[in-house]
């Protein structure tokens, strides 16, 4: 292997003896997903609190290299890199509406006066005021401007170590131009940086169009890490590479056809007060138990019910059944209650479509309680609909993390949600659902927060014109999460060349002064060239601890220096690969 593209100028030399790190040999129990065990085992980093992370020198090595990569990524497109505070007054966010839109995700605070702040989510409003201090003419544009900041979210469910993190780094940008065509430039190229910068990651991952959401603006494209433990459901068309995230997905509505729904729960059908009770008693009464649509060792989750109340308020209760049990109705029942509510945010995930719709309101979701979630409905748009849910097709009732799709009253499709097996708008393919990490968010802003915050400049004419803006964000502590949940195995972290805390992990094993000494020479020999080095010079520890911790930290390439100093030969082993012997006086040369 080639550690030449990654070597440094000057090379660095990491002492195990010396190094601030304690590995584990056991799982924290907090960690669901392999990257937060594997960076807390190594010693990567440490919780201070729910989603809150410490850093540690290994961590703190691989987060600047993943900073860098972005640096320089976003300085070739010719932004400027500036930094705000992360402390913010309220009036901004309150001209901009964001100080309640944002709801309970805001983390407040008040002054010694009692005046308001907030710790920032991200920075819109901030950016808009600045360049509308310092500039005023449109040959000032166009404009980019970047941070890598620290932004804190109170996020309902911190989960996955850093991957939802209430503290986090993001990559942040914001363009500014004077007219639409430039708005498209600028972000053309800050989607290509993003796709510079996955690629240098070694992500595999789709674009997807994606809902602008609280930003509002017209266009935008999240980046997804494929991964099977990401939070967003995308669709994707092989045929032709469209892909969408579920939520702004939209295939070709269909001709009507008639209503063949199998699980139909509407509360119409269901004497009496519609609760939970009534819902799984009319479930169980109107499919008997060999002629249920749902098998036995079958998951039925994810369903969001409407329920009409007598009074005529209506609900909407989105169930998260957890997985892997057995669904007869009345064992449904059984979990709904005590049972978990499932980590992965199932019945949050069943209920996002008709929030995307606008069926149920906003700050809703994640306000749930542990295994039930209940959402207020609109009256005005619930009229016609019949229900949501995440079975409404034969052979369709298990599905994992699916979107609903709506019926009108007559039984007829009124709004498409895409489904897996669906055509593609596109043409002939048939898309299929996947799950990814959002690493990236491109969105075309357009004038809102211009036009809120006042931010205009003078056009070739003299006339004052409303400046139109993007903004990019990289979730950079994500990325290292992201990074180690694709590059790992059952014994460690793997890392790409590119972003690992070092280059060659040497181990000294045995109790020899001659192997401590070649190793010496070696792990120097190599920082001269170069590299960067992680010795593992500990006297009194153990091969098998000496090369566990080796495989937990995952630097690319490991060099043992040991029983083979007798025959004039080291061992050279890629983290992920078959070892080699290679002579003393060659490895140097070897490795590098
Ligand atoms: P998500 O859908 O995962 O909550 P988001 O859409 O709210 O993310 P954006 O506002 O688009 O996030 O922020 C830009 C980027 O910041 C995201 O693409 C993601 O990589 C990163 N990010 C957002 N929230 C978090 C978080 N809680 N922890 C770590 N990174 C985050
Ligand atoms: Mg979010
Ligand atoms: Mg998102
Ligand atoms: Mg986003």
């Amino acid at each position: 292997m080639s550690i030449v593209s990654a070597r440094q100028p000057q090379g660095d030399l990491l002492r195990l003896s010396q190094l601030f790190v304690r590995t584990l040999r056991e799982d924290p129990a907090d960690a669901e997903v392999a990257s937060h065990r594997l960076l807390v085992r190594a010693g990567y980093i440490r919780r201070a609190a729910p989603g809150i992370y410490t850093w540690l020198p290994l961590g703190l090595r691989v987060l600047a290299k993943v900073e860098a990569v972005v640096r320089e990524e976003m300085q070739a497109i010719g932004a400027q890199e500036v930094h705000f505070p992360a402390l913010l007054p309220r009036e901004p966010y309150e001209v901009s509406g964001r100080w309640t839109e944002y709801g309970p995700n805001l983390f407040r605070l008040q002054d010694r006066k009692q005046a308001d702040y907030l710790l920032a989510p991200t920075h819109e409003e901030m950016f808009t005021l600045l360049v509308k201090d310092l500039y005023s003419s449109y040959k000032d544009l166009p404009l980019a401007l970047f941070q890598i900041q620290t932004k804190y979210r109170d996020e309902a469910r911190p989960r996955a170590g850093l991957i939802r993190g209430r503290e986090f780094i993001m990559k942040d940008s914001y363009s500014f131009d004077v007219d639409d065509a430039g708005l498209d430039e600028s972000y053309a190229k800050h989607r290509a940086a993003y796709q510079r910068i996955f690629d240098r990651f070694g992500f595999e991952y789709v674009i997807v169009s994606a809902h602008a959401g609280a930003m509002g603006g017209s266009k935008s494209e999240e980046f997804l890490a494929k991964s099977p433990i990401g939070e967003d459901t995308y669709v994707e068309c092989r045929a032709c590479g469209y892909a969408a995230n579920v939520e702004a997905a939209r295939a070709p509505v269909p001709d009507p056809v008639p209503f063949e729904g199998t699980t139909e729960a509407h509360a119409e059908d269901t004497p009496g007060t519609p609760t939970i009770d009534s819902l799984v008693d009319h479930l169980n009464e109107r499919f008997p138990r060999d002629d249920r649509p749902w098998a036995a060792g079958d998951t039925l989750k994810n369903v969001l019910f409407r329920l009409d109340h007598p009074d005529g308020t209506t609900e909407a209760v989105a169930i998260g059944v957890p997985g892997n049990r057995e669904v007869d109705v009345k064992r449904m029942e059984a979990a709904f209650y005590p049972a978990e509510f499932t980590p992965f945010g199932d019945a949050d995930f069943a209920a996002r479509p008709a929030l995307a719709k606008g069926y149920i309101g906003p700050g809703a979701l994640g306000e749930e309680k542990p295994s039930k979630v209940r959402y207020l409905l609109d009256p005005r748009v619930v009229e016609g609909t019949r229900w949501v849910t995440g079975a409404d097709r034969p052979g369709q009732h298990v599905l994992d993390l699916v979107a609903g799709r709506d019926f009108t009253a007559d039984g007829t499709i009124e709004v498409a949600e895409v489904w897996p097996g669906d055509p593609c708008p596109n043409g002939d393919g048939i898309l299929e659902t996947a799950r990814g990490i959002e690493m990236g968010h491109v969105f075309q802003l357009g004038r809102k927060f211009a036009e809120a915050l006042d931010l205009k400049v003078l056009d070739v004419n003299g006339k004052a014109v409303t400046v139109t803006m993007g903004s990019y964000g990289v979730g950079v502590t994500r990325a290292v999460a992201a990074i180690a949940e694709g590059n790992h195995d059952e014994k460690g972290l793997a890392w790409p060349v590119q972003v690992a805390p070092a280059h060659v992990h040497v181990v000294a094993t045995g109790k020899g002064a001659e192997v401590f000494e070649a190793a010496e020479k070696l792990a120097t020999e190599l920082v001269d060239a170069g590299v960067e080095v992680i010795y593992d010079d500990r006297p009194k520890v153990s091969p098998g601890v000496k090369f566990a911790d080796a495989e937990l930290f995952g630097v690319p390439l490991i060099v043992v220096v040991g029983r083979g100093l007798a025959d004039g030969v080291v061992e050279v082993r890629p983290r992920a690969g078959a070892s080699e012997q290679v002579p003393v006086a060659d490895a140097a040369h070897v490795v590098t």
